[in-house]
């Protein structure tokens, strides 16, 4: 359908109106056109959002060139004919290239997709201007019983002097090299990932870290092992740290200054890994009476109905369930086999939603942490674990280990938790998440061949 023109009355009015054209919203828009609804899409940037442009896949991309630089390594000290320490010859700007010709053809096959499907496309900012009703930037209305605000999240700056001397993760994806000092302020996901990413591909990485410990929403005891590694590949993490200002040096490179005084000097780059924030800037909530809380987060109920009548929200930008792209489109998907596909009881379940740190190794959770577990279970819990060398760091002599566990509850020994350190435990848990879901036992896990030798098999063998 052309957007060129859209004087048209009968082009005003649609079924369904997203505003924002990244995951959640293209899911919603997708999945209301199978069901024959009139959508249109209002995106003023490029299609995919966080997640295709500035998020997981890109950043999927380089961790990929940071795990291959250090296979590469790997495979020196194995034997193969390479400079011993590997690190010769990343040529980044070539690597950029070819991750963002993968990343057009996902803009694509959306834009194949959206034609194929009938589904409008403006690129404008999309405000809300009453109940039904969506104003352009143009000042063109458009009409429709059902808006679905799908505008997501931008990252944030801690608010001290000197903030914008740093970088946050969308500058990150414009760097053409490794910095040869960079300091990380966070100790979340994307400190963690994009710290891994900089140390394996040249980098000197220090992480500052406010807290104790890394990655506070998952189990201690592999954020421990995943502090361990982190720190024999040389990363220095900095626990207890509170970042008082940022500041220049006379050569040019940045400065820290902590609360307690102390100084941290010659970065090449600081970067902010501090969290996210909503984008409910401008897009007129008051006209529908929808007041987001504290962390600007959009009001949902479990059917992601905000407060007006007909106005839906998905994704990070109601923030309701883990801010994942897969939750964002699962969340929208439902929404509209609801609204338009006859299944009045969909919605999201946000529990057991699995999810990886992409660190090295990557870190693979699904369900409660031991902590939680003794949280709801109480004395209940019994704890499985499997710490190991796996084969590859143990015919390269690396110190690199693994550490596999599972949470379970009552004398059945239900599994309620799986953590998962090590390689490939990206593409290991998704189907070890199936069976907890399904309520799988110790038992169930035991009575499963094991697959011999893969790190995998430990899952099953665990007792
Ligand atoms: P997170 O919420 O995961 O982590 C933010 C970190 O910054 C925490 O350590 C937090 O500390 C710290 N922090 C917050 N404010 C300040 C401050 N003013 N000064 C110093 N430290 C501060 O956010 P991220 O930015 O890492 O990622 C955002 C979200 O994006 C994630 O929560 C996740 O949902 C999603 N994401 C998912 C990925 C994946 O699935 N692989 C990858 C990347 C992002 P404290 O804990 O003390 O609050």
């Amino acid at each position: 359908m052309s957007a060129d023109r859209h004087d048209d009355a009968a082009l005003l009015h649609f079924d369904l109106i997203v505003i924002g054209g990244g995951s959640g919203g293209l899911a919603a828009a997708f999945r209301a056109a199978e069901y024959g609804q009139r959508v249109a899409v209002l995106e003023p940037q490029l299609l995919g959002g966080t997640c295709v442009n500035v998020g997981c896949v890109p950043k999927k991309a380089m961790w990929l060139a940071a795990d291959l630089g250090q296979r590469i390594r790997q495979a020196a000290q194995l034997g193969f004919d390479l400079p011993a320490d590997g690190r010769g010859g990343f040529d980044w700007p070539k690597f950029i290239t070819d991750r963002q010709r993968y990343i057009h053809g996902i803009h694509e096959s959306y834009r194949k997709r959206l034609d194929r499907d009938g589904i409008l496309v403006l690129p404008s900012r999309g405000r809300l201007a009453g109940q039904d009703r969506v104003e352009c930037e143009d000042g063109t209305c458009l009409t429709a019983p059902h808006i679905v605000l799908a505008a997501g999240s931008h990252p944030v700056r801690p608010d001290v002097p000197g903030a914008e001397l740093g970088a946050i993760s969308d500058d990150f994806f414009r760097w053409c090299d490794a910095p040869p000092r960079v300091a990380i302020i966070g100790g979340g996901y994307i400190a963690i990932e994009l710290g891994g990413v900089l140390q394996a591909l040249g980098s000197q990485v220090d992480i500052c870290v406010r807290e104790q410990r890394l990655l506070r929403q998952a189990d201690a005891e592999l954020v421990t092992q995943l502090q361990e590694n982190y720190c024999q590949q040389g990363i220095d993490l900095v626990f207890g740290y509170g970042l008082k200002a940022l500041h220049r040096e006379a050569d040019g490179r940045l400065q820290l200054e902590a609360v307690d005084g102390s100084l941290r000097s010659g970065y090449d780059a600081v970067l902010f890994a501090t969290g996210r924030r909503p984008n409910t800037g401008d897009l007129g909530l008051d006209s529908v009476g929808i007041t987001p809380d504290a962390g600007g987060n959009i009001p949902v109920d479990a059917w992601q109905a905000t407060p007006a009548p007909g106005v839906y929200a998905v994704g990070d930008i109601c923030g309701c369930g883990p801010t994942l792209t897969p939750v964002a489109i699962a969340a929208a998907r439902r929404l509209c086999d609801r609204l338009f596909g006859g299944k009045p009881d969909a919605k999201l379940d946000a529990d057991n939603v699995p999810s990886v740190v992409f660190s090295h190794p990557p870190l693979a959770m699904v369900g409660l942490t031991e902590a939680q577990a003794r949280e709801v279970h109480g004395d209940d819990v019994h704890v499985y674990r499997s710490n190991f060398r796996p084969m590859r760091e143990a015919l390269a002599e690396s110190t690199q280990r693994s550490l596999f566990k599972l949470i379970c509850v009552g004398d059945e020994r239900r599994v309620v938790g799986i953590h998962l350190l090590g390689d490939a435990a990206d593409e290991i848990l998704q189907g070890f998440a199936v069976a907890l879901k399904m309520g799988a036992t110790l038992d169930d896990l035991h009575d499963t061949v094991a697959i011999h030798p893969t790190s995998a098999e430990e899952v099953v063998l665990m007792r």
